[in-house]
């Protein structure tokens, strides 16, 4: 008997009704032994995700503001998931503590874990399936990165012990034993961490759309699905914004070359994703998709001679590292270059940049400029084609779009460009319908 492992997303357990679904998908196929389950997503666009609600209720508890009414949401969520699948499971004690810790100011991580918690508890009682507590499986180290041995080790003894487990995705734990979530949609990285530690064949990705699109179906109406794609071709358009799959899920894969597959566990019959480590296989044209973010900046400093200067990219690196910034990209020229950083790490902090810029690498001027969006064109085909820029400039010249910056990924499967945010969407439509139509 093989091993798949199956994640199904908060689209996918959002209610009763999902929660059916999902238990004839896995008991169809008897490889589907380990399941991680997200939080209850929305079940439909008025709806509110139970993370959501329980961050809010923690900041409430912590404010001393009432957080019963918020917290009633979320138990009645679970509640009717049990009811709707005839279960005998009664969940008051675990509501009740819940309500307790946030009373006595438990924190913030502990608090939002319980939605997967919840949720995968439920589960295994429906399968039939044992439950394992992800603290137990996944771990951090005192600096709070992830601790590969010790996890990769407990998760394979688990899977010698248990045969089939249901796991709550998105957190593990700490050496103090204290809960810790990964970023936002951090099931996906307990999948495929799971995924590495069973040493499974196939790590299936469950969502509510069959598969990885050539663009977010959310600027374009039925977007060409992307039949393969390379983990490193994912991993650029995820970071770059497609949010179907968390950027860092394919990190725990690769090593072991574990395939993923996404598939919508609303049409389990619709053929999926399958995200590999290489292909021969064409993708749908020179480029296999496109992706983007809006709210970024970008900070130009001009200086005659700059490259004469051996120190200046050090005294500029030191400015970003002590500020906290991350940098996304730097495009230069011979007198000037472009910090390209997201808007979340100037915040409250511009004025000090400026400063520290202006003493420490003493520039001719600098100046910043925000709304900006960028867009990732990637295709493992871009290598050996001619022409994929200049198809890709006429498209945006075509559309009377301003490139504000252009880089060229090193690798040499992405082209990224900084168009105004007030033409992302635009954009996004025109690189579509020149490369996919
Ligand atoms: P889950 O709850 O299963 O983790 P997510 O909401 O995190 O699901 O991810 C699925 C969503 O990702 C889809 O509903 C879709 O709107 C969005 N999405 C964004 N870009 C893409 C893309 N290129 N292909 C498919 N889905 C995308
Ligand atoms: N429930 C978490 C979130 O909403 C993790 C996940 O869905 O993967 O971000
Ligand atoms: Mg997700």
């Amino acid at each position: 008997m093989s091993i798949i492992v199956s994640k199904f997303g908060g689209t996918s357990l959002a209610n009763s009704k999902q929660f059916l679904r999902v238990k004839d998908i896995v008991l169809n196929d008897e490889d589907r032994r380990y399941i991680v389950a997200s939080a209850p997503g929305k079940s439909d666009s008025e709806d509110t995700k139970v993370t959501d609600l329980l961050y809010l209720s923690y900041d409430l508890a912590k404010h001393k503001i009432a957080f019963s009414d918020t917290l009633e949401k979320v138990f009645n969520k679970y509640e009717e998931i049990v009811n709707g699948c005839g279960l005998n499971l009664d969940l008051t004690k675990h509501f009740e503590k819940i309500k307790l810790e946030l009373e006595e100011g438990k924190d913030r991580d502990y608090i939002a874990s319980r939605g997967e918690y919840l949720n995968a508890l439920i589960l295994s009682e429906l399968l039939g399936y044992e439950f394992i507590d992800a603290k137990d499986l996944i771990f951090f180290n005192n600096n709070g990165n992830f601790d590969e041995k010790k996890s990769y080790d407990a998760i394979y003894e688990m899977s010698k012990k248990h045969k089939k487990a249901v796991i709550p995705g998105f957190y593990g734990s700490m050496p103090n034993k204290e809960v810790k979530t990964f970023s936002r949609g951090g099931g996906d990285l307990t999948g495929s961490i799971i995924s590495r530690g069973v040493k499974t064949s196939l790590y299936e990705n469950w969502t509510d759309i069959s598969g990885f699109m050539s663009a977010d179906p959310r600027i374009i109406k039925n977007p060409k699905k992307i039949e393969v794609i390379t983990y490193k071709e994912l991993r650029e358009l995820s970071y770059a914004g497609a949010s179907v799959l968390h950027e860092e899920a394919i990190l725990p894969v690769t090593a072991a070359g574990i395939p993923i597959e996404i598939k919508n566990t609303f049409k389990p019959e619709e053929k999926g994703t399958i995200i590999v480590p290489d292909t021969d296989k064409k993708g749908p044209s020179e480029i296999t998709g496109v992706s983007g973010k809006k709210h970024f900046s970008v900070i130009n400093i001009e200086k005659i001679q700059m490259n004469k200067d051996k120190s200046f990219h050090r005294k500029l690196m030191s400015v970003l590292e002590v500020n906290g910034i991350v940098l996304e990209h730097m495009p230069s020229s011979i007198d000037s270059l472009s910090l390209i950083v997201a808007d979340k790490y100037l915040t409250g902090k511009m004025d000090t940049i400026e400063t520290e810029l202006k003493s420490f690498c003493n520039p001719d001027k600098v100046a910043f400029k925000s709304g900006i969006a960028l867009i990732t064109v990637v295709g493992r085909g871009m290598k050996n084609s001619i022409g994929t820029s200049a198809k890709l400039f006429t498209a945006l010249a075509a559309s009377k779009i301003n490139v504000r910056m252009i880089v060229q990924g090193a690798s040499e499967i992405n082209i990224i460009v900084g168009v105004e945010e007030k033409d992302y969407e635009r954009a996004i439509e025109s690189i579509y319908d020149a490369f996919m139509k």
